[in-house]
This record gives structure tokens, sequence and C-alpha cells, in this order.
């Protein structure tokens, strides 16, 4: 099964993703990590998305759609994967439909609906651990105090892309490209809705309770076949 989790930026996709990982033990394919490795490492890929990023744009559909399709043809995406950050715009999610039919894999789109407003103030406390990618939160999370990540001691940075213009740049271009994704795949019958203005923790249950009343849907599908 792919999983998607389709949110505005600072939703919390990342920090559910993560733990769906750890606990599904399938990959967390985030485009936005892979794009910052990218851009840190200094390869073409980085370099062709910098200016994108940095202004808070959408980098090219072409460059992403590529990328994502070698990540997810690798042995680890077999038996399934969890997508962050992708897709972002129709395109992008018809390019993910053709390669989800042509290796039969059902989709569940897991939709994080957060407010602008906390989305703006849960941003400007966002901080990251650059070695790991976990987040923390400072008015959220207390795990981030002093400064350091929790699971590997690195210094927490703040993302540039978190920078005040930059965000209401990110927003904006959620509410033109993205949001249109969360009608998409409710026509396609596979969007659930999940409240993401709640702790942390009640978020990650109702994740869960989603992905585990389709995976029992597909079973008792996969017994009347
Ligand atoms: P994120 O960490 O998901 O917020 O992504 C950070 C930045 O990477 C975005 O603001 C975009 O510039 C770029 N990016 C990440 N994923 C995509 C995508 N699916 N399509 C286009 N640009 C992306």
């Amino acid at each position: 099964m792919a999983i998607i989790l389709l949110g505005p930026p600072g939703a919390g996709k990342g920090t559910q993703a993560r733990r769906m990982s750890e606990f599904l033990k399938c990959p967390h394919v985030s485009t936005g990590d892979i794009l910052r490795e990218a851009l840190r490492n200094e390869t073409e890929l980085g370099k062709k998305a910098k200016a994108f990023m940095e202004f808070g744009s959408l980098v090219p559909d072409d460059l992403v759609n590529a990328f994502v399709a070698e990540r997810l043809g690798r042995k680890d995406c077999r038996r399934g994967f969890i997508l962050d950050g992708y897709p972002r715009t129709i395109f992008q999610a018809e390019f993910l439909q053709s390669l989800c039919a042509r290796d039969n894999t059902s989709v569940l789109t897991l939709g994080i609906e957060v407010r602008d407003a906390v989305l703006i103030k849960r941003l400007s406390s966002r901080w990251m651990c650059p070695r790991c990618g976990r987040i923390f939160n400072t008015s959220l999370d207390s795990s981030g105090t002093g400064g350091r990540c929790n699971a590997c001691d690195a210094a927490l940075v703040q993302r540039k892309d978190d920078a005040p213009e930059v965000v209401s740049e990110r927003l904006q271009v959620y509410h033109a490209a993205t949001k249109p994704l969360v009608r998409y795949y409710q026509e396609l019958g596979t969007y659930v809705a999940i409240d993401g203005d709640r702790p942390v923790n009640e978020v990650y249950d109702a994740v869960l309770g989603a992905v585990k009343s389709r995976t029992d849907k597909n079973y008792a599908q996969r017994g009347r076949n």
C-alpha cells in the first residue's frame, strides 16, 4: 500500500510519517528531505532545486517525478511506502497514480488538516535535527530543550524556509497547487481527513486507526475475490 501524507507545511506530516515508518517497518519517502540532502551535497539535483526551495516555490514536476520514480522503484518499497510532501500538484498525483496502477499498489491518502494561523505559529517555533531530520517544536514538544536532538544529540537548526516571508509564500503555494489534491483523492475514494490541530499522540492514533481500517478492508476485499 502507498500511504500519502497530504497537508500544508507544518501540519506534522514528517513527524507522523517517521513514527509510522518505524511502526509499520516500511520506508518513509520525504521529497523535502531528499531535496535538502541534494542541496547539502551540491548534487546536480540540489543545484537545480536550490532557488525554488529558497523562495518557497515548488521544484518543477519533472525533476521531482524522476527522482520519486527512482526511489519507489527500489527493493525496500516493494511492500509499501509512506510518502511525505509528495505529490504536491495534480500533475505529480497523476504520475503517482500511473506508477501505482502499473504496480497494482493500493493508495491511502491521509489529509492532515490544520488552520493557517496555527501553522504560522508552529513553523516559527520549529527546530530540526540536521542529522536525522526529527522535528522539535518549542511550544509543543519539550524534548528539544537544550537545543540538541534527543535521538542523536546533534545541535538543532531552524530551516531557512521557515522564515516568515518564505512561510507565507509556501502557504500560498499550498493553497493554489496542493489543496486541489484533497478533491482529487476524495473523487478517487482514497481520502481520509485527519484533524491535525491536536496533540501529536492523538493525531498519531487517528493516523494509525485510518491505516488499520483500510488494511482490514483490503484483507476483506481479497477474501471476497
Ligand atoms: P518540505 O520539507 O516537504 O516542506 O519541502 C521543502 C521544499 O522542497 C518545498 O518548499 C519545495 O520547494 C520542495 N519540495 C518538496 N517536495 C516537493 C514536491 N513534491 N514538489 C515540488 N517541490 C517540492
